[in-house]
């Protein structure tokens, strides 16, 4: 295993993390009438949609213009394109290596070992209440405040192969989004994959090894 470290995910979520639109048929068929993606050009469920001729009007890239690949290649490198995850039942709380600690809601002191929590309570546990390890106060982690880099909802739209804050959607998108899915508003966040050395279920799974062996 000798695979490149994730470069990053933009994420798009309704902000709402509890909600679910109705039905991920309108929400495609908006985003290819504003040309952000071509689903005509889809691959498979697996490698998602192509992007559209207006993705750059609608997610602006921070700093000196970007080479961004659009397109799968022969050596197989990462591009730019879409994918769904989700519906899930329940929201699923979304992290990787760029995750910075949340504040809790009460005392506003960070909370520095999360991954301890989120290890215990699961990615998909909604309503299980994490304690504050300063105050006590005790918290659902799809409500902390992640700051971007991390994020809670039941249908995800994935842009592959984006750093953290690399490009930021513009308003239209979010608009329109929102139009599609009850007015809800969206937001969105930023995930790079965690290697799997430094995810805490693998590092639980190693103390338990040092146990046993
Ligand atoms: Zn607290």
């Amino acid at each position: 295993m000798n695979q490149p470290l994730h470069t990053g995910r933009l994420a798009l979520t309704p902000q709402d993390p509890y909600y679910l639109p109705a039905d991920l048929a309108p929400i495609i068929e908006k985003l290819s009438d504003i040309e952000f993606i071509h689903p005509e050009i889809s691959d498979d469920n697996t490698t998602g949609y192509r992007l559209g001729d207006r993705f750059l009007q609608l997610v602006t890239f921070m700093g000196c213009s970007p080479a961004i690949q659009f397109e799968p290649d022969e050596a197989g490198n990462p591009y730019c394109h879409m994918t769904v995850a989700g519906p899930y039942e329940s929201p699923r709380l979304l992290y990787g290596r760029n995750t910075t600690p949340p504040r809790c809601a009460s005392c506003r002191k960070r909370i520095e070992n999360w991954r301890t929590f989120i290890g215990h309570s699961g990615n998909s546990a909604p309503d299980g209440l994490t304690a504050c390890p300063n105050c006590g106060h005790r918290q659902n982690p799809t409500s902390y405040n992640w700051r971007q880099s991390a994020g809670s909802g039941r249908l995800f739209l994935f842009i592959e192969n984006i750093f953290p804050q690399e490009a930021i959607p513009a308003t239209e998108l979010l608009t329109q989004l929102s139009q599609v899915s009850e007015n809800k508003p969206w937001h969105y966040f930023y995930l790079q994959e965690e290697s799997p050395a430094k995810s805490g279920i693998d590092s639980a799974a190693i103390k338990r090894y040092k146990v046993g062996g």
